[in-house]
């Protein structure tokens, strides 16, 4: 049976009560690719955007294995149990590449996802990464709304999904384990470089001492790399398994919010995000239109022509077009 369209109201009174099944469905309309669709979310996320910005928005990273389904299970679990309501996002970069997709092959989270104060969503697929970033973003904002005190996004570990989340979330964890390919030689200095606190996982039963070994190595790693800033992060161990070092964890992260409320500085790490998102996605639009506006398209063509046929030059050619669209 065909499911009834909703509309504005519907979605803004459903995720005003925080209605899961309106959420899931406002995130559908998010991410549909669908002009009407896209007309109404821009206008649900308007109508919301006054009840966003309240959530500890944390990202969480690592390689695929070590341990992030378990370890989001079990702490979001925690952060129930103490009264918080938690949503996890994922942003999959492999579901846009091969069309396979790493997060999606598993069952995840189920206990997690039959939690009523949680709630969890795969990422969206056949996009881009930006696309994907910019649509959980609109979702993070959508979960703000309808009443999570935390946002969880998570990301596999391979790169530029990290740099991407970077530029949503408030505060970045990054689980590593002992071994495994993910010693120091092995992992990105990059991804380092965005982490605001580094756990390395399962340090239970016989891998504790392989965990301590591989913190003090990061340690030292972390303390090179970052302890010029104002939050240099801290390296502890944990395990998603048996939940030590869970609320170890989520302390790091209040004092985070700690550090961060003094001087406006979330406020000004939130302003400086939305700052390079209105850039990233103003540009796409400006590139979406030369590569779609017919007039333009067959002015490029044109000017490509004469380029060939020696009637002018590639950087006059250049300027004219650039001057032509401009007007
Ligand atoms: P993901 O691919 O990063 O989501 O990793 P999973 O959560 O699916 O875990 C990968 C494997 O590591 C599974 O076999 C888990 O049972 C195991 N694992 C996950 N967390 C822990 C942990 O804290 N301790 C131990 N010993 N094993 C774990």
């Amino acid at each position: 049976m065909k499911r009834k369209d909703l509309e504005l109201k519907d979605y803004i009174e459903g995720i005003g009560i925080g209605d899961i099944a309106i959420l899931s469905r406002a995130i559908s309309l998010v991410e549909s690719k669908k002009t009407d669709h896209q007309n109404l979310a821009k206008e649900l996320i308007k109508s919301i955007y006054p009840n966003t910005g309240k959530a500890k928005r944390v990202g969480i990273s690592g390689t695929p294995g070590v341990g992030k389904s378990t370890f989001i299970e079990s702490f979001g679990t925690f952060l129930t149990s103490i009264g918080l309501k938690v949503a996890v996002l994922a942003i999959d970069p492999t579901s846009y590449k091969s069309g396979g997709s790493i997060l999606g092959d598993k069952t995840r989270m189920n206990k997690l996802a039959s939690d009523k104060n949680a709630f969890v969503r795969p990422s969206p697929s056949g996009m881009t990464l930006g696309g994907v970033a910019n649509k959980t973003r609109e979702s993070m904002l959508l979960c703000e709304a309808a009443g999570y005190d935390i946002v969880i996004i998570e990301t596999v570990g391979v790169g530029q999904s990290e740099v991407a989340v970077s530029k949503v979330v408030d505060f970045f964890l990054l689980l590593m384990q002992p071994g495994g390919g993910d010693d120091l030689q092995g992992i990105k200095r990059g991804i380092l470089e965005l982490a605001d606190l580094v756990a390395i996982n399962k340090a239970d039963g016989d891998g504790k001492i392989n965990a301590d070994v591989a913190r003090r190595e990061y340690e030292t790693a972390v303390h090179i790399l970052r302890s010029s800033e104002e939050w240099e992060p801290k390296v502890i161990t944990c395990s998603g398994l048996t939940g030590e070092g869970l609320d170890n964890i989520w302390d790091n992260i209040n004092n985070y919010y700690k550090v961060m409320k003094t001087d406006d500085k979330l406020s000004n790490k939130r302003e400086e995000q939305v700052h390079k998102w209105f850039y990233e996605l103003l540009l796409e639009k400006i590139k979406n239109e030369l590569n779609t506006n017919k007039k333009i398209k067959k002015n490029i063509e044109d000017s490509y022509k004469k380029i060939i046929n020696h009637e002018t030059t590639l950087l006059d050619a250049v300027d004219e077009l650039y001057t032509d669209i401009m007007e």
